[in-house]
């Protein structure tokens, strides 16, 4: 797949979405994005559902115990948990793969990444991020209005994952 495959934002108008509102030309402005209105159709759980960030949103892994920054170019010790959850999404054409991170995520699930973590301390499983928390399953099936951008994640194992960069749920607007 090259371009994402699913509707764009002309093809949203056809199913009674109001592009006129200064909301929906605002959501649009941006160059090097793309709006489509998708399903969450399942949770990709290939990877961890969270990683750990440094102040300046980079993540960073711990070495022997110690965090290193490669954006300041130091070790850091302030270090938050964010959420990166992969999703499969839909819409009637066709299917693709977004990440959200962690300010939709967060919205989404109506929960911060720690909060979530501090859950399920004793799940072994969603604390390594080879299943993801029960919660997850509350956004699928839930239509959006996401804002991704055109190129995707170049990692070469999240290939063709397409980050997701706003996303709405206003019901006066999806
Ligand atoms: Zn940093």
């Amino acid at each position: 797949m090259g371009r994402v495959g699913l509707q764009n934002v002309m093809f949203a108008s056809k199913l009674g979405f109001n592009l006129d509102i200064p909301e929906v030309a605002a959501f649009r402005k941006k160059v090097g994005t793309f709006v489509v209105l998708a399903k969450i159709a399942e949770i990709v759980e290939d990877g961890p559902w969270w990683y750990s960030a440094c102040m300046c949103g980079r993540g960073v892994q711990a070495e022997s115990g110690i965090y290193f920054c490669q954006f300041y170019n130091i070790h850091v010790t302030n270090v938050t948990l964010r959420f990166r959850v992969k999703v499969l999404v839909e819409d009637s054409t066709s299917v693709s793969i977004f990440f959200l991170f962690d300010r939709e995520a967060s919205y989404l699930l109506n929960k911060t990444c720690a909060q979530l973590f501090e859950q399920h301390l004793k799940d072994v499983d969603v604390v390594f991020g080879t299943q993801s928390p029960p919660i997850f399953q509350e956004i699928i099936g839930k239509i959006i209005l996401f804002k991704v951008l055109s190129r995707p994640v170049g990692m070469e194992k999240f290939k063709g994952t397409y980050p997701v960069r706003c996303v709405c749920d206003d019901a006066a607007i999806v």
